[in-house]
């Protein structure tokens, strides 16, 4: 393991009444007042994720919250008064994006009965919590596909405010559950029917959610109905997405279901989470048609034993778990055969401890150990999500014109993935949040 000796060499962000201006001219929100108005990062190699060669001994430089500049230190002067970051050989990727994580997580045992009485309070705070730890683990953009009583929209506000620090939030608000089905609670009512859904979807639209999230199978959480099972009817199915497409917000389906997902895809879905059950049919229907898997496989294999154990989960649910997890692989090795567009995602808490490092680190190794290439594993965590969410103009690569979401890793992601496993650098928005290499 390589260790850093680097310094840091910048001072505290000043914030001068000039940077104000800059970046209400850029229509920034307020927390880019917090940005240093100019910055550099030096001495990093900065990963191409076309594929090409890196460029070593970089300088990246900063304005307010955009990258304007990235090149080699000879062809690049730092401007005079940058706050300037040595990160001394490391190396210099996107913030990572994770697309399928619950703030508000909370999973059937001890946790669950912990969190009963959670007022709503206290489960903001909670998800402002885990979005600053997220941040700190590098991923600088998430999707919440279903998080409780709007505390997700409260927090996406919040940190937009700059009043919390985490990741950038795009958001489904809460997620649409049907009568009996994943995520429902026996003998309660939920939305059923297209006219209800219709509503449930617009409801979230209106909060501010730019995603709806149906759940269409079964799933390991909940005891309601099969995971392989198509619980929603394509009446259903058509009817949200349609309505959510008209408002502009995407869809993503939980889906365990070969069935439910071929249904989903001729209805235009999104994005397909989970698929725990996806034959090869399916798997080239979604290809076809160029929609998302966001695979979450960490859920359903070993290195998240420890965390079930630790959160005290009931056994029935430790062997719906079980019962996914081969079935889940090889879901996954196909998919990856077969070329489809793949977002990481975990559904577990981006920096939940998994195997040494966090659930998303982990999740990225085992797209490589299911059959990726490092960098395809890379582009999963960063460019690829950026596409699935339409947001590649803003995020997702180093380029000149787009935030600076920057994160330092020891190694070469492209040469060997468990680079990740060690962040020892985090920059969002042109703001520093974390510097390993500066103790
Ligand atoms: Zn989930």
């Amino acid at each position: 393991m390589m260790r850093y000796t680097g310094r840091s060499l910048f001072s505290k962000a000043s914030h001068c009444v000039g940077a104000m201006l800059i970046f209400a001219a850029l229509g920034s929100t307020p927390a880019a007042a917090e940005s240093p108005e100019r910055s550099a990062i030096i001495g990093g190699s900065v990963v191409d994720l076309d594929g090409g060669a890196p460029v070593h001994d970089a300088i990246v430089l900063i304005e307010g919250e955009r990258i304007t500049a990235i090149g080699a230190a000879g062809d690049i002067a730092v401007p005079q008064g940058a706050e300037v970051t040595d990160v001394n050989g490391a190396w210099l990727i996107p913030g990572l994006m994770n697309m399928h994580v619950h703030l508000g997580l909370k999973l059937p045992g001890k946790m669950a009965a912990e969190l009963a009485n959670e007022t709503e309070g206290e489960l903001t705070l909670r998800m402002a919590h885990s979005a600053r730890l997220s941040l700190e683990a590098g991923v600088t953009t998430i999707r919440l596909p279903g998080d409780d009583r709007h505390g997700d929209i409260a927090l996406k506000k919040a940190i937009e405010r700059g009043q919390a620090h985490g990741p950038r939030i795009f958001s489904a608000g809460e997620a649409l559950v049907i009568t009996g089905g994943h995520g429902s609670e026996a003998g309660v009512e939920y939305a059923d029917g297209p006219a209800q859904l219709i509503k449930a979807a617009r409801r979230e639209i209106s909060a501010g959610a730019s995603w709806v999230k149906i759940l269409i199978s079964g799933g390991i959480a909940t005891d309601g109905g099969d995971i392989s099972e198509a619980l929603m009817t394509p009446g259903e199915i058509n009817a949200v997405i349609d309505a959510a497409h008209r408002f502009g917000a995407k869809v993503a389906a939980h889906s365990g279901s070969p069935q439910a997902t071929s249904i989903a895809v001729d209805a235009g879905v999104d994005s397909i989470e989970h698929g725990y059950f996806l034959d090869r049919p399916t798997l080239r229907k979604m290809k076809k048609a160029g929609t998302w898997l966001v695979p979450t496989i960490v859920v359903s294999q070993p290195a998240t034993a420890p965390f079930f154990e630790k959160i005290g989960s009931p056994q029935w649910y430790l062997a719906r778990r079980d019962s996914v997890g081969k079935e889940h692989w090889k879901a996954l090795q196909m998919a990856i055969e077969e070329g489809l567009n793949i977002a990481l995602g975990t559904d577990q808490l981006p920096h939940e401890p998994n195997d040494g490092t966090t659930a998303t680190a982990r999740e990225a190794q085992y797209y490589v150990e299911a059959g990726m290439t490092p960098l395809e594993a890379l582009r999963a965590a960063t460019i690829e999500p950026a596409r699935m969410l339409g947001a590649d103009d803003d995020i997702g690569s180093l380029e000149v014109g787009k935030y600076a979401d920057i994160v330092a890793v020891p190694g070469d992601p492209t040469e060997d993935i468990k680079a990740l496993r060690e962040i020892v650098f985090v920059m969002k928005g042109g703001r520093v949040y974390r510097n390993d290499l500066a103790r």
